[in-house]
């Protein structure tokens, strides 16, 4: 079979489960190939070999069946890194982009902060952030090992000398530190909602958050400002319906300058706050 053909077939089969078929189609044959995209539009009368059709074949029933395409390749174009993912992680998704948009608004261009991303999964934020801003260490933390050596593998890969990756429950591993800036895309789906009851591939504990989808965020604003230089910043991802609780147990925890951003298709997205000068700071218990 030609190049060309291999496409529109597999783009008029995945019509069906995938928004963005054709694009589909052409990752998964590149992927097939081991060749780049574009090879396919140059040349499109290749014959594909039996052992590529196979392969090709392989990876679109594994499409067919759901399986993101981020986790078949194993790859995800993130804040312009090419980032490796595994079911470890979640998918990076565009609307945290909005998250490092805000951080790089806030982060000056010559500053020598010390940030952390809280839950970093893939490590995206932390990368995109330490990528933007050199002169900045940014520790990244997560309660998955097996995410945290994905996460480390692309601080590598982008080669970075200003990331470190330590495992542990949100603020549990970093308890004696001081930062300037802490970002979070933490679980927020509530238990019920039906995208968890679908849910086959991402894991679990990188989406869900308990009956409201708040329990991370909870545990985040009472923990965060006792690792925070006083005027610090907090940036929280959360979901489209949640900014007027957020905020209100930012502001419950002594939060100051509470304000809510939108992402790209205009839905809530990220709550920025700081830490009040004199806002007190309740050593967060062991258990949290
Ligand atoms: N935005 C993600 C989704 O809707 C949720 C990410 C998260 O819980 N941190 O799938």
């Amino acid at each position: 079979m030609r190049l060309d053909a291999a496409i529109a077939s597999a783009t008029a089969h995945l019509g069906d489960v995938s928004e963005s078929a054709r694009l589909d189609a052409e990752i998964l044959l590149s992927t097939s190939i081991d060749m780049p995209r574009s090879y396919l539009f140059a040349h499109p009368e290749d014959e594909l070999d039996s052992l590529s059709l196979e392969r090709f074949e392989t990876l679109l029933a594994r499409r067919l069946d759901g399986e993101p395409i981020a986790y078949i390749t194993g790859r995800r174009e993130f804040w312009s890194h090419e980032l490796q993912v595994s079911p470890a992680t979640l998918v990076p998704r565009p609307e945290t982009e909005v998250l490092v948009d805000l951080a790089l608004q806030t982060i000056p261009h010559d500053a020598n902060w010390q940030i952390l991303d809280l839950g970093t999964g893939s490590g995206a934020i932390a990368i995109a952030i330490a990528s933007e801003r050199p002169l900045c260490d940014i520790t990244a933390t997560d309660i998955s090992a097996d995410a945290l050596a994905i996460a480390a593998g692309n601080a590598r890969e982008a080669s970075l000398g200003n990331t470190s990756f330590i495992e542990g429950r949100w603020t549990t591993p970093v308890r004696d530190r001081c930062f300037e800036l802490i970002v979070s895309n933490p679980p927020y789906v509530s238990d019920d909602d039906e995208a968890l009851s679908g849910l086959r591939f991402e894991p679990r504990s990188a989406l869900a958050s308990g009956a409201d989808g708040l329990d991370d965020i909870r545990i985040l604003a009472s923990d965060c400002a006792a690792i925070l230089t006083p005027g610090g910043w907090l940036m929280l991802e959360h979901g489209a319906t949640q900014q007027t609780e957020v905020a209100r147990l930012l502001s419950e925890s002594g939060w100051v300058d509470i304000a809510c951003h939108n992402d790209l298709v205009g839905q809530p997205r990220v709550t920025v706050a700081r830490r009040n000068v004199t806002q007190a700071t309740i050593k967060p218990s062991e258990t949290s």
